[in-house]
């Protein structure tokens, strides 16, 4: 039997660390985030993306509820 969150991954808070865009390697000491989609929908997705090279990081989504 495999138990779930039984994982020895630690998630360490590190904000002396500046993370590393991964298309073009440079410092993101900030990255831009553009909403996608009518404001009056619920549970919109925001888009973030690199300011340096302007290539999409990850999305993630904010619903209302
Ligand atoms: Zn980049």
């Amino acid at each position: 039997m495999s138990e779930p969150g039984s994982s020895p991954l630690n998630i360490v808070k590190r904000d002396d660390v500046t993370p590393i865009c991964p298309h073009c390697d440079k410092p993101l000491s900030e990255i831009f985030a553009k909403s996608q989609g009518p404001g009056f929908v619920m549970g919109k997705d925001t888009m973030y993306f690199c300011p340096h090279c302007s290539k999409v990081l990850g999305f993630s989504q904010s619903r209302m509820i």
